[in-house]
């Protein structure tokens, strides 16, 4: 079982999509291991987009991400990562599928609601950086139900 950082970006927030969201993860098949409603700090919001701090966006992207709070999330599952990066849909919101969370609800690309980790390496280092306490261990009782094993 593989794990990705899952975050509401502050206007995923503001416009009322946290249950959305959420369930549509939740519905999927994947388990909650951690969440956090919190409002990051500069320094925190270019640490975590650091692999883009030489892009032209990347002043406009921090002032996004700090200007409200987020739902920061850990979630599990098989290949949770990539599917995670399908549910959420192409980066560019004119690109992202219907049926996708961006395709569904975002228009800008500076507005696209929500973040996914891009890999599974990257999803280590995301969780560490938000969770440093750790996530919940827990087992589903539906897992026999959505897993073959
Ligand atoms: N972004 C932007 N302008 C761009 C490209 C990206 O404002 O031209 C923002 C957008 O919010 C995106 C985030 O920067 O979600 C991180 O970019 P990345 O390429 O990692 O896209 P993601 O992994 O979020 O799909
Ligand atoms: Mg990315």
């Amino acid at each position: 079982m593989e794990s990705t950082f899952i975050m509401i970006k502050p206007d995923g927030v503001q416009r009322g999509l946290i249950g959305e969201i959420i369930s549509r993860f939740e519905k999927k098949g994947f388990y909650l291991k951690a969440m956090k409603f919190i409002t990051v700090e500069r320094s925190f919001a270019e640490k975590h987009y650091a692999d883009l701090a030489t892009k032209p966006f990347f002043g406009g992207l921090v002032e996004y991400i700090i200007s409200g709070p987020v739902v920061a999330m850990v979630w599990e599952g098989k290949d949770v990562v990539a599917t995670g990066r399908r549910i959420i849909g192409a980066t560019r919101p004119w690109e992202a599928l219907p049926g996708t969370i961006r395709g569904d609800y975002a228009v800008e690309v500076g507005r696209n609601v929500i973040h996914g980790s891009d890999a599974v390496e990257s999803a280590h280092k995301e969780i560490a950086l938000w969770f440093p306490e750790g996530v919940s261990e827990w087992k589903s009782q539906m897992h026999p139900w959505i897993y073959e094993v």
